[in-house]
């Protein structure tokens, strides 16, 4: 759960992921992205008619006026770019560059090793950008987490399961048991092609803008493949382990196991432990995470070494003190790459809006970059 409180030391009068409170008086607004269609924890009603009519500048998810909303006019001279967060799917995070300082508001991310070296836009020619402050997801950032098993390394333990189970009889059934409404897609995609089979959830409603997902998920419950979720969030419906109550078609009963995926469950284990574990007579969990690693995160602030870390998840156990004192090694200060010789961007020209996309609503990992300047 995030603790950042919506708003960045250098440019605050922008509000980031978060909607309320002091907030509300923002004169920007981005959200880097959202599991539910409706995150009343983070913005609330009100906030969130604020922030469809009143805002100046706006990006981000409405489910009212469609998926992403786009309203921008006037800001003080900064320039806002959105780089792919990996996270799910439309998840980005916030490169902002103007007269405060470049800074970089990652929302939450997962990054493989390696994939901060190749986003164009933190560089600047051949050199990393000069990056004054990052707002972090720190989620994992704890040594238990050290190294979190690669997407692909997961997808391939549950591919695998699922296989075994699902090629038995027509009666087998797998169930994930999601926590979220959004963020699964990457194993359901890649399950529905393997096997041919639609993914069973609750409404498609929330993937009508993505075509590449839509294709793969179904409201049908004839399906082999379950990630249907109880409306009130009750593990089981009385005589039936699938929250959508699906029977096989001719009364046969249906044999059924469960796939939790979970990271924090698998950060706890004292032992190694292979990416699917069982943990009951037809319950497993699998490793599956949407946030870095450990050392993920490092090798992402290593190349960029910025002057300042601040985190914007505190892991249980740990204090605001405990993270910024393991930051503090991977800022620019201490660490062995000193001062990145750069030169800022210097005062942008006076322009009219300048706004450039590409497939936001598409499994982005495209680049999508928003220039706000002075509107006259
Ligand atoms: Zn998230
Ligand atoms: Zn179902």
């Amino acid at each position: 759960m995030s603790s950042f409180e919506g708003r960045m030391k250098e440019y605050s009068y922008i509000s980031l992921d978060r909607f309320d409170r002091e907030n509300l008086h923002s004169r920007a607004y981005f959200l880097s992205h959202c599991h539910k269609g409706k995150d009343r924890t983070r913005r609330g009603a009100r906030a969130t008619w604020w922030w469809e009519t009143r805002s100046e500048s706006t990006l981000g998810l409405s489910e009212r006026t469609g998926w992403w909303k786009t309203q921008i006019t006037i800001l003080e001279d900064v320039v806002v770019t959105l780089l792919p967060a990996g996270h799910c799917p439309g998840s980005v995070m916030f490169l902002i560059e103007g007269d405060q300082g470049t800074v970089l508001y990652t929302g939450d991310f997962r990054l493989a090793e390696g994939e901060a070296a190749r986003m164009e836009f933190l560089h600047a020619g051949n050199r990393v950008k000069d990056v004054q402050s990052v707002y972090l997801d720190t989620t994992f950032f704890d040594p238990r987490y050290f190294a979190i098993p690669s997407r692909e390394k997961c997808l391939e333990g549950i591919r695998e399961l699922v296989k075994d189970w699902i090629t038995l009889s027509p009666y087998h059934v797998v169930w994930f048991n999601c926590k979220a409404a959004y963020g699964y897609e990457y194993l359901f995609t890649n399950l529905c092609e393997e096997f041919g089979c639609q993914v069973h959830i609750n409404s498609v409603k929330m993937f009508e803008m993505m075509p590449d997902i839509l294709s793969h998920v179904t409201t049908s419950r004839e399906t082999q493949i379950h990630a249907c979720r109880h409306p009130n969030g009750e593990e089981y419906i009385k005589g039936n382990r699938l929250p959508c109550g699906s029977k096989s078609p001719d009364g046969k009963p249906l044999h059924i196991i469960s796939i939790k995926p979970s990271t924090m469950w698998f950060g706890h284990r004292t032992r190694r432990t292979s990416v699917v574990m069982r943990v009951g007579r037809s319950s497993y969990r699998a490793c599956f995470s949407f946030h870095s690693s450990y050392s993920e995160i490092k090798d992402f602030m290593s190349h960029i070494c910025p002057v300042s870390i601040y985190p914007n998840v505190i892991p249980f156990g740990k204090t605001v003190q405990d993270l910024l004192e393991m930051l503090k090694p991977l800022c620019r200060e201490n660490s062995r790459k000193g001062f990145v010789d750069y030169r800022p961007l210097g005062t942008l020209k006076r322009a009219k809006v300048e706004y450039t996309s590409e497939g936001m609503s598409e499994h982005t990992h495209k680049y999508m970059t928003c220039k706000l300047s002075t509107y006259i």
